[in-house]
């Protein structure tokens, strides 16, 4: 049952992660979820969330900080109380060619992408101990699978959150807490709106389109829920099929 349980998602106001928030929150998950600027867009994902009945509370954090995630976590388990769910979206890209990649670049991909996983599970895990529960959901992507021109430092987060997964699944499992990954593939957000109407991606994805989403919150849902209970330490791909 996920009714009254507390999440936070980390990324919440926009694409994918505002889904997810919205996704719970109609299952009745309280949701804490996290940005870093857009606060008329957090104030209105308060609102959209409000809505379906749960409590619903906006952090502005960068999570690339780790004092300000441990700030920011004790902020909100004082508020919400227990933490059962902790959903790693929050992401960048600052693609380029290896031969024109500036060393921010690469240092801010990894800090926010792979560093920030490692921020929150820091400061969350505790909480998670003390319960004997919880489900970490890190959202991962393909390109930490296959690798991708211009993205060699995303490709290294997302492959760097693969292996915090499994390592974090394996030190916690014991103590009931399982650590899942999601790998999608071209999803339609403002990560991917550079790519235009006429992705040449498209064609190497055997579905032949972009994924939602939606879709991607309902397998964050199925990993939040009692119905994976016995799922740990997996890297699921939902890419129509573009990294088997
Ligand atoms: P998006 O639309 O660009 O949204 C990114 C979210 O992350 C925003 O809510 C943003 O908050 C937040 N964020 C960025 N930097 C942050 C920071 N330093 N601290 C806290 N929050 C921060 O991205 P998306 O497409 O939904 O992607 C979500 C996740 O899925 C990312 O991890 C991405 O790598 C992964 N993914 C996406 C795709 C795709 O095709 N879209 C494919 C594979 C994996 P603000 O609004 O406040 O900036």
């Amino acid at each position: 049952m996920l009714n009254g349980k507390n999440a936070v998602v980390t990324g919440g106001t926009r694409g994918i992660g505002a889904e997810i928030c919205k996704r719970l929150a109609e299952k009745g998950v309280n949701i804490a979820f996290l940005y870093s600027g857009r606060e008329d867009l957090a104030s209105a994902q308060e609102e959209t969330l409000g809505a379906l009945g749960v409590k619903a509370k906006g952090y502005k954090c960068n999570v690339a900080s780790f004092d300000e995630v441990k700030t920011t976590v004790k902020e909100i388990t004082k508020e919400f109380g227990k933490i059962q769910i902790l959903v790693n979206n929050a992401g960048i890209t600052r693609d380029n060619l290896l031969m024109f990649m500036k060393e921010k670049d690469f240092d801010d991909v990894i800090d926010i992408n792979l560093k920030g996983a490692y921020n929150t599970i820091k400061h969350l895990y505790p909480v998670f101990v003390k319960q004997r529960y919880g489900k970490i959901i890190n959202i991962s992507s393909v390109t930490g699978l296959m690798g991708n021109e211009g993205q060699v430092n995303y490709a290294a987060s997302k492959a760097g959150l693969i292996g915090l997964t499994k390592s974090v699944a394996r030190e916690l499992a014991s103590l009931g807490v399982c650590c899942n990954a999601v790998a999608p593939g071209f999803i339609d957000t403002e990560m991917t709106k550079d790519l235009g109407e006429n992705n040449p991606m498209i064609d190497k994805i055997p579905m032949k389109r972009l994924g939602t989403a939606e879709e991607i919150s309902k397998l964050v849902l199925f990993l939040a829920s009692e119905d994976s209970d016995y799922i740990t330490g997996e890297v699921i791909r939902i890419d129509g099929g573009l990294a088997m």
